[in-house]
């Protein structure tokens, strides 16, 4: 047995190597990879770019702590706030840590504005913010609150879509809600354009501060840079991870200027975050990803994905019921209570990886660089895994 802690129910698989968007096991085996490490590989495995980056920069400096000035975090800065409603980036090493720190600067905010009382954070339910003591009062699920001990306090939580709660919710201790645009443990909720204007205009109403997660759904993933684009809702905080460093461990905190001017210096600090091979990779991901159609193309492979996928839901009534999601954030919703488990496992042995989320979904991420061959491979595993699981039903 192995020394590592047994927090994981793992597959039984074991990965050897990538390549694109193939992953390979210890046999030899290949399969299309469609949960990308739960969104994080998002230019596929071994991108060339990405492995030159890295290498160039390993070879000249890995770690420089931030009591120095880094110039590829800076350039990765800039860059982020120059394609984004943000003035200000902080870099972290996780998403729960960026989402703990949006949460962090909304009390830092309202404490340099004379309302230091104003501490308390509205998430939404089905919401995952992370593991850290307060992201999982703010993500509030049961499975992760249970056994440690009291919830933090300063989070509250309200009904998905329903802004009567919201609003009867925020009390003159309320500095901020938090969302992430489309839900992703939660099931692959998208919220639509109404409610985050929604949102935006109740912050706004009661001096309330917007935070988004983005950790999973932005830096490509739906189509846009970040998936608020797509509602014309901007946040005063967002929190990034997963596919920022398309594998390489970084997460950033974005912010409006007014937000970022509380967090004077010595308010906040990390000792990896935004470090030179960090930094490298992000600058790496963002050449790909914002050069000119390459989100685009994510549009248009996702609607092919999308069109396919209706299809394999009409086709397959008795495995499936439903294709939600947005970009390449997809989630196909099944009939029988659990059975979401049980397709991501035939999905395995059938060659595609796809990944388990709340509400019975399985959950499609796919590498941002898929193209119509991949799609129609994958509709392919997926038509024939669904047939298998009908006729096991039936039998
Ligand atoms: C994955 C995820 C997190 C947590 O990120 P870690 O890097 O695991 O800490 C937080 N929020 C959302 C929306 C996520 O998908």
């Amino acid at each position: 047995m192995s020394a590592v802690m047994p927090t994981y129910a793992r597959y039984d698989v074991t990965f050897e190597r990538g390549e694109g968007v193939y992953i390979v096991d210890t046999e030899g085996r290949r399969y299309l990879d469609f949960g990308a490490g739960i969104a994080v590989n998002a230019l596929g495995h071994c991108h060339p770019h990405l492995v030159e980056a890295l290498k160039a920069q390993a070879e000249t400096i890995w770690h420089c702590s931030n009591l120095y000035h880094i110039p590829g975090q800076e350039r990765l800065a800039d860059r982020l706030a120059a394609n984004s409603f943000a003035d200000t980036v902080f870099f972290n090493n996780s998403g729960g840590e960026a989402v703990e720190m949006a949460c962090k600067m909304a009390r830092k905010y309202h404490a340099e504005n004379g309302h230091p009382e104003r501490y308390r954070v509205i998430s939404v339910e089905g919401a995952f913010h992370g593991r850290s003591l307060a992201m999982i009062a703010a993500g509030r699920q049961e499975k992760h609150i249970k056994g440690f001990g009291p919830v933090t306090d300063g989070f509250d939580q309200v009904a998905f879509g329903n802004l009567n709660e919201m609003r009867a919710a925020i009390t003159a201790e309320t500095a901020a809600i938090l969302v992430e645009p489309v839900q992703g443990e939660g099931g692959i909720r998208p919220m639509d354009a109404d409610y985050l204007r929604a949102l935006r205009e109740i912050a706004d109403e009661f001096g309330l501060l917007l935070l988004m997660d983005e950790v999973q759904t932005g830096v490509g993933r739906t189509g846009k840079l970040f998936a608020h684009e797509w509602s014309g809702v901007t946040p005063d905080v967002l929190a990034s991870a997963k596919g920022l460093g398309g594998g390489f461990p970084i997460g950033a905190c974005l912010a409006v200027q007014k937000v970022s001017d509380a967090m004077t210096a010595g308010s906040h600090g990390t000792t990896f975050g935004g470090n030179p091979m960090a930094s490298a990779v992000g600058n790496a991901v963002l050449d790909v990803i914002l050069e000119d159609g390459f989100l685009a193309n994510v549009g248009r492979v996702s609607k092919r994905l999308m069109d396919g996928l209706q299809k394999l839901v009409a086709d397959n009534p008795a495995v499936f019921s439903e294709v939600r999601g947005l970009g390449l954030m997809i989630g196909l919703k099944c009939v029988n209570e659990g059975a979401n488990g049980e397709l991501v496992k035939a999905l395995i042995a059938n060659g595609l990886l796809t990944v388990p989320a709340g509400d019975n979904i399985v959950r499609l991420l796919p590498p941002l660089v898929i193209e119509g061959s991949h799609v129609d491979e994958a509709l392919s595993i997926l038509g024939k895994t669904a047939k298998e699981m009908t006729v096991e039903g039936a039998g």
